[in-house]
């Protein structure tokens, strides 16, 4: 079996919907899982909602949920007609945009939001899309049949940011989709949420669906696991920074991995982990253009010294300096341990015998960490920086590409440096505003296009 995740475009509007049916339709006798996300834009309006409807602007955020509510059920329209289906598609999804509206009123009651809260509104989008998508699968002719996330997408209680607890969801996969797929049946669940054991719903974190869709495809022990999306695969670096960015046809999972960390949205970072485990090949496809050859994902794909170009913007830099304690045994990991504790994960590290600096790009519990690494001595907090990866396996082993990569990026002002000890990713840290032209410049270099 294979489990094919569709994202928030290709699942955007009734056309969408047909083309994704058509691309299941052609999988059928590799007996696909489906994943959907919510349809492109919902979970940022739900959220944005959540948000009005707990700062006195319950108004605002009733009028997006019935923006939200006449778009579904315009998708609704238009994909069935009007007859008793329909009637009860449209029913199901009445009682969605219902329950959805009471928790902004409870929201706008309470005057603030939770991650527990945020989870139950943000999650919404994709149970709202997944019994659309099924019944346009069943009227394709597919025997669909709609499976509840929160059965199988088994995680703790960290709401917002998930954990997902691999052996209860492999034993809920082999409970409620492998009897499925037995009986020849395609079943369709909504990516990105799940539930605590005891039923409590949680998201992933945004992007998530990819997660999940490796996550099933791990526990069910897939062929593969394809990813459509909205461009032609992983390219080589994001098309809407650079132009001319062009496909990467076979990479590793080692350095799609990187890619995905450092800024490839294409991917959830944590995407990959599943799929290694198992050594299943992951797939990433256009599903505007299901004809094309994609990306292949595996262990095996040659070793390059630069296959790709990713930056992420929003980046901060934490400095902290110690002449008396850094250079004794344990003073690095007491400093993670703040990190650690006040869950932040920390990207690129660099030290010297008198100061360590570290890059987070999550900056909610900053104020945390930043008074408990006080402990340690002087805190430098910078924001606005930006990182740039240049992830190659070959790179460590090659002087002339490091030499090209630091070349390119010209004089400009490097905050950080750092190469991973398995050299495949070289991370600059530049100003914010310097993202975009030093990722161009990179790409011009290593892929020659022209920089702008
Ligand atoms: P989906 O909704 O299908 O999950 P996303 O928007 O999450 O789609 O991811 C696809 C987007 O990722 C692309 O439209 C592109 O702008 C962005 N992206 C960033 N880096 C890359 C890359 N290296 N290759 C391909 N796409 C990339
Ligand atoms: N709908 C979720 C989001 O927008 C998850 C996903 O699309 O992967 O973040
Ligand atoms: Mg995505």
């Amino acid at each position: 079996m294979i489990v094919c995740k569709f994202g928030g475009t290709s699942v955007a509007d009734a056309a969408a919907i047909l083309r994704t049916a058509e691309i299941v339709r052609g999988r059928l006798a590799q007996q696909p899982v489906v994943v959907v996300s919510a349809m492109a834009g919902t979970t940022n309006a739900l959220i944005a909602a959540a948000e009005q409807a707990a700062s006195s602007r319950l108004v605002v955020a009733i009028a997006s949920v019935e923006a939200l509510r006449s778009r579904h059920m315009a998708v609704v329209e238009e994909l069935f007609g009007d007859d008793a289906a329909a009637r009860e598609i449209a029913a199901d999804e009445s009682v969605l945009f219902d329950e959805l509206a009471h928790l902004a009123e409870a929201l706008s009651v309470l005057g603030h939001v939770t991650e527990r809260s945020l989870d139950a509104v943000a999650s919404l989008g994709e149970r709202l899309s997944a019994p659309v998508i099924t019944a346009a699968l069943i009227r394709a002719g597919i025997d669909a049949v709609l499976v509840d996330a929160r059965q199988v997408m088994i995680t703790d209680a960290s709401f917002g940011r998930a954990e997902p607890l691999p052996d209860a969801i492999a034993a809920a996969c082999r409970d409620h989709l492998a009897p499925l797929l037995r009986a020849g049946k395609v079943p369709v669940i909504g990516g990105y949420l799940g539930a605590t054991t005891d039923g409590i719903t949680t998201t992933l974190g945004r992007g998530g669906s990819d997660y999940s869709a490796s996550l099933f495809g791990a526990a069910l022990e897939a062929e593969a696991i394809e990813i459509w999306t909205d461009v032609d695969g992983m390219l080589t670096a994001d098309p809407r920074v650079v132009d001319g960015a062009r496909l990467i046809e076979h990479i590793r999972f080692d350095e799609a991995a990187e890619l995905a960390s450092f800024g490839a949205r294409v991917l959830h970072p944590n995407t990959i982990a599943p799929a290694v485990r198992r050594g299943i090949p992951v797939f990433i496809f256009n599903s505007m253009k299901p004809a094309g050859k994609g990306t292949r994902i595996t262990f095996d794909a040659p070793r390059l010294p630069v296959r790709a170009i990713a930056g992420k913007a929003n980046v901060v830099i934490v400095k902290v300096r110690s002449p008396r304690m850094l250079a004794t045994p344990g003073a690095l990991r007491a400093i993670f341990e703040v990190f650690e504790r006040n869950r932040t994960s920390v990207d690129v590290v660099a030290t010297s015998e008198v100061s360590v600096s570290l890059t987070v790009d999550d900056d909610q519990h900053l104020d945390s960490v930043v008074g408990q690494l006080r402990a340690f001595g002087d805190v430098g907090v910078e924001r606005g920086r930006a990182i740039v990866a240049v992830v190659g396996a070959g790179l460590g082993e090659s002087s002339p590409s490091m030499a090209r990569a630091l070349t390119a990026i010209g004089d400009v002002r490097l905050h950080m440096v750092s190469l991973s000890a398995t050299g495949i990713n070289l991370t600059l840290i530049v100003d914010g505003e310097e993202l975009k032209p030093v990722m161009r410049r990179l790409h011009a270099t290593f892929f020659g296009t022209v920089a702008t």
